[in-house]
């Protein structure tokens, strides 16, 4: 027996209409640099992005066309997020630290026929504007002061004057509602494009208890760049769930970062392992109270297990790690304690936490040797990893040499290399490009990492493979001492064990002799 039930389409407006009639008095804010937090309200967004909807309208903007951000994390990059995919057209959120050339690549093999660019970012844009193809208005965002530049509108003045779409289009829940590129190591940038429907049951996957719990009564601050993989969804899910949200503004650092948790309470904030690592040089200095928070998804790179100690130990904050990709949308797997974990001792709950997770519902994972056999639930086995799921891309967007990247059994296969314990917990040793190969054997660089930087002096430490005589390749570890710790030696090499005199002292002497054709670095 089939369709005894209502067939509805899974479709962002959906969520933007049960927001609007739910959540209104419910407060977004973004911080403005030298000023306090603008701040409005969920009836004010949704009024506001229903104006953007009925102003891109009138630029001509129809079901299908790319509608590309440049822009740092604000109520206003939120705006566009819902009005494009809203109207039915796709947002392609653009990453502003690229390259000129990459930027020109991406924007026109999108086929932006818009850009919304935030004014202190448009002298990035001025300069490669004669060769971006496709792109008809540049609308600009005033986060800064100063005149609107020359041939670009004005967003505020065209929010001012358009009227508002009251009733959106019909959508079809497989319709493109957004898109990414993804930088490979060779070739061009890829395109990842998102439907509607993928976005939607990622939302409700994201929200349950199990994965991140965001919930109505969260304060979430957003520091991953809206550009970037959706910002992990979050802008979406918030909107669904009617949170309280904060937006970084332009460049956030640290302190902006530490400031707004304590000020505004903030319950969830996701970022990657480097911000939180600076984050706690600040909050062990200048000890600023992080208790308000209930959840920080960290992922991106893997997250050292110190790191995940020392803020539960010393600030009471439980990080999750988790996984994902441009290409997942981006939620892959999530690392919860499961029930019975939570008596476990603390070494091995640690271990754990540090791996990258199980799967999200919704989403199916193998590991994969490169005799293309499913390796085992072992923990030690590795494979590439290999996901397929509602929100895993199925196929590039207008590449063809992007094929490779799926399986003929139809898995995307990740670049990720991994092991996977019999709890179904993943831990990527890294990707196939960086691991060291030594001798034949594999040598994972995140292991090497993680200890590293669990050593009190060390605050960031990144080993990459060096070309070698014997072992063809060998580990370089390079390493930022903690600020404290400067006055360093040059160099350090390690050795099988120090010659000891016959009191069981270090022979310098016969180490000296050992190294006396050693070459300083310049
Ligand atoms: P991107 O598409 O730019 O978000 O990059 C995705 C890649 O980041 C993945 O394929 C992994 O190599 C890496 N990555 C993401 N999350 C983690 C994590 N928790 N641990 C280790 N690597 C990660």
């Amino acid at each position: 027996m089939k369709g005894l039930m209502m067939d509805y389409p899974l479709t962002l407006t959906h969520f933007f209409e049960r927001c609007r009639r739910l959540f209104a008095t419910k407060t977004l804010a973004t911080r403005v640099p030298g000023s306090p937090l603008f701040r409005y309200t969920y009836a004010d967004f949704c009024e506001r992005t229903a104006r953007l909807a009925g102003a891109l309208e009138a630029l001509g903007i129809k079901k299908g066309d790319r509608v590309g951000t440049f822009a740092w994390n604000s109520h206003r990059h939120l705006e566009i997020y819902w009005a494009a995919p809203l109207l039915g057209g796709v947002l392609h959120t653009v990453n502003i630290r690229l390259s000129p050339q990459d930027l020109t690549y991406i924007i026109n093999h999108a086929g932006d026929t818009l850009l919304l660019v935030d004014q202190s970012l448009w002298p990035i844009i001025e300069p490669i504007r004669k060769d971006l193809k496709t792109v008809r208005h540049y609308l600009v965002m005033p986060d800064t002061a100063g005149p609107i530049p020359a041939g670009a509108l004005d967003y505020e003045a065209l929010l001012r004057e358009a009227s508002p779409v009251r009733e959106w289009p019909q959508l079809d829940e497989d319709d493109a509602c957004g898109m990414c590129y993804t930088s490979g190591t060779t070739g061009h940038p890829k395109g990842v494009v998102y439907s509607h429907r993928a976005i939607f049951v990622h939302c409700l996957a994201m929200c349950m208890t199990d994965s991140l719990g965001i919930s109505e009564r969260d304060v979430i601050l957003h520091i991953v760049p809206m550009f970037h993989a959706n910002a992990w969804c979050v802008p979406f899910g918030g909107v669904m769930v009617g949170a309280t949200q904060i937006f970084g503004g332009p460049n956030p650092q640290p302190r902006d970062i530490a400031e707004m948790i304590q000020a505004e309470k903030v319950t969830f904030v996701g970022a990657v392992p480097t911000v939180w690592i600076a984050i706690k040089e600040l909050v062990e200095k200048e000890g600023f109270d992080l208790s308000s928070i209930r959840c920080i998804p960290i992922g991106g790179s893997a997250a050292p297990r110190s790191l995940l100690e020392l803020y539960e130990k010393k600030f009471g904050v439980r990080m999750t790690h988790a996984w994902g990709m441009t290409e997942t949308s981006p939620l892959g797997t999530i690392s919860r304690l499961k029930s019975y974990m939570e008596a476990w001792p603390d070494e091995q709950r640690f271990a754990v936490r540090a791996k990258q997770g199980y799967a999200s519902v919704g989403v199916e994972l193998r590991a994969v040797d490169e005799a293309g056999q499913e390796v085992p639930w072992d923990g030690k086995s590795m494979g590439e990893l290999q996901v397929r799921g509602p929100w895993i891309v199925k196929a590039y967007y207008n590449n063809p040499e992007g094929a490779k990247q799926f399986t003929p059994d139809g898995w995307f296969r990740t670049g990720d290399v991994v092991t996977i314990d019999p709890e179904g917990y993943i831990q990527i040793a890294d990707r196939t490009k960086d691991l060291i190969k030594s001798g034949g054997e594999w040598i994972s660089s995140i292991d090497m990492e993680s200890m590293l930087m669990a050593h009190p002096k060390v605050l960031e430490a990144a080993v990459i493979a060096v070309p070698h005589p014997k072992w063809v390749e060998r580990p370089l570890a390079c390493i930022v001492p903690r600020p404290e710790h400067k006055g360093l030696p040059d160099e350090v090499v390690f050795v099988e064990a120090i010659p000891k005199t016959g009191v069981g002292k270090f022979d310098k002497k016969v180490l000296r002799e050992q190294f006396k054709a050693w070459q300083p670095k310049e």
